[in-house]
């Protein structure tokens, strides 16, 4: 076995150099608590990009996954399995869903999302009616596919020629979308209800019914990437609950598996017939493991004390961000919902974002940043009040320091 002592220096020798990670090398979590290889504490408000809906080391998420790991880990699609079932089930009951389609990642489940969509539209309107609509700005996961549909197109450069029949429209824009879309071509419409990556960026709820309406009229499917905005992260249990827009289609990841791998293609049975045997699969998809894991994350975070609590822990985050940005002229709005908040840095500090996030892990506190002029935060859902209040401070800290 390899014990060798590692190093950061070490990322840069055997690592595919797509990522730029932080100097620290975190080696233990617990709650919202991480310590790195030096012992060094930090609260975390990054949550693994709003994965660690729990936190780390959540005693029933470890319980889950030992029980599961001495019966059974994988068996593939040849065999259906019973946290699988019970899992689907249970997001079936939570939701407008009635079947569902499980991935490993949030790239993978639009990946299945935007096939169904095509696959669907084939089956009942002929193959003209292939069309996507999206939105600038969003991001859908870094497959070919799932890349294309994203609107941002500094990620697709020099990965041409992409997948055709793709449009997009301007986030919050209904005319935009109108300009695109029509009876004859449009097989689906593709939205995150709050933009993650693009900025922490709410949909407006007009807006949403708006594309709603607009599927209706043209015979097109509404589909929600939840990968970022779901499991409780906005203080519902998935963000179009909020809203009270009910897609046709809903992919889930990140938050789903507490830190634990694993995706969901959400949708009704009428849209599910479109993928009969043998049209899409995924070995890992349903794995016993993962399923286990993520029912006693779902069976936690739907709790309505738990959710209520996301609406308190966001009142008291937001404030302390929006004081600080006050108190050093650096933010001009705090925006987001629940747990997944955008401090927006003001004209001075435009490009800035990372400064930020450099500036707390000095002072021992993990921030995200979204895009380069975002603050973003995306910590447990049951971050304890008082690391809140230390996360302030620190983060208070590093502003003072970066502003003198
Ligand atoms: C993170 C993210 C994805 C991609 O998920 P991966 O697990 O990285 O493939 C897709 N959509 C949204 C909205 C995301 O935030």
């Amino acid at each position: 076995m390899n014990k060798e002592p590692v190093s950061r220096e070490l990322f840069d020798e055997v690592m595919v150099p797509n990522y730029a990670p932080g100097s620290i090398i975190p080696v233990r979590g617990e709650g919202s608590r991480i310590w790195d290889q030096e012992g060094r504490e930090f609260i975390d408000l990054q949550g693994g990009i709003a994965v660690t809906c729990l936190g780390h080391s959540h005693p029933g998420l470890v319980g889950a996954l030992h029980d599961q790991a001495e019966k059974i880990w994988h068996l593939s699609n040849v065999m259906t399995n019973e946290p699988a079932l019970r899992l689907a089930k249970t997001l079936c009951d939570l939701t407008f869903a009635e079947r569902v389609f499980f991935a490993n990642s949030g790239a993978e489940a639009n990946e299945a999302a935007f096939k169904l969509a095509r696959r669907y539209a084939w089956e009942h309107h002929g193959k003209e009616k292939n069309e996507i609509i999206s939105f600038k700005n969003s991001f859908h996961g870094r497959t070919l596919f799932t890349v294309s549909v994203g609107g941002q197109p500094k990620y697709l450069e020099g990965f041409e020629p992409a997948p055709g029949g793709i449009h997009h429209a301007e986030f919050n824009d209904l005319e935009s979308v109108k300009k695109l879309i029509s009876k004859e071509k449009t097989c689906a419409i593709v939205v995150e209800p709050i933009q993650g990556e693009g900025g922490v960026m709410p949909g407006d709820q007009a807006f949403l019914q708006g594309l709603r309406d607009l599927c209706d009229e043209n015979d097109a499917l509404l589909v929600f990437d939840e990968v970022q905005s779901g499991v409780g992260r906005s203080g519902h249990f998935y963000a179009y609950q909020m809203y009270g827009v009910v897609p046709d289609i809903l992919s889930s990841a990140k938050g789903l598996g507490g830190g634990f791998p694993v995706a969901a293609m959400l949708t009704t049975a009428k849209v599910a017939a479109s993928l009969g045997v043998g049209t899409h699969g995924s070995t890992y998809g349903g794995n016993a493991l993962a399923c286990a894991v993520a029912q006693r994350v779902v069976d936690t975070v739907s709790q309505p004390e738990i959710l209520k609590g996301v609406k308190a822990r966001s009142d008291k985050l937001r404030k302390g961000m929006m004081d600080i940005g006050e108190r050093y002229g650096v933010f001009t709005e705090v925006r987001g919902a629940g747990l997944l908040l955008g401090c927006v840095l003001t004209e001075k500090w435009q490009g800035k974002a990372k400064d930020f996030l450099n500036a707390g892990l000095e002072e021992g506190v993990m921030v995200l940043v979204a895009g380069a002029n975002v603050i973003r935060l995306a910590p447990s859902l049951i971050i304890p009040e008082p690391d809140i209040e230390l996360a302030l401070e620190r983060f208070e800290a590093a502003v003072k320091k970066l502003t003198a």
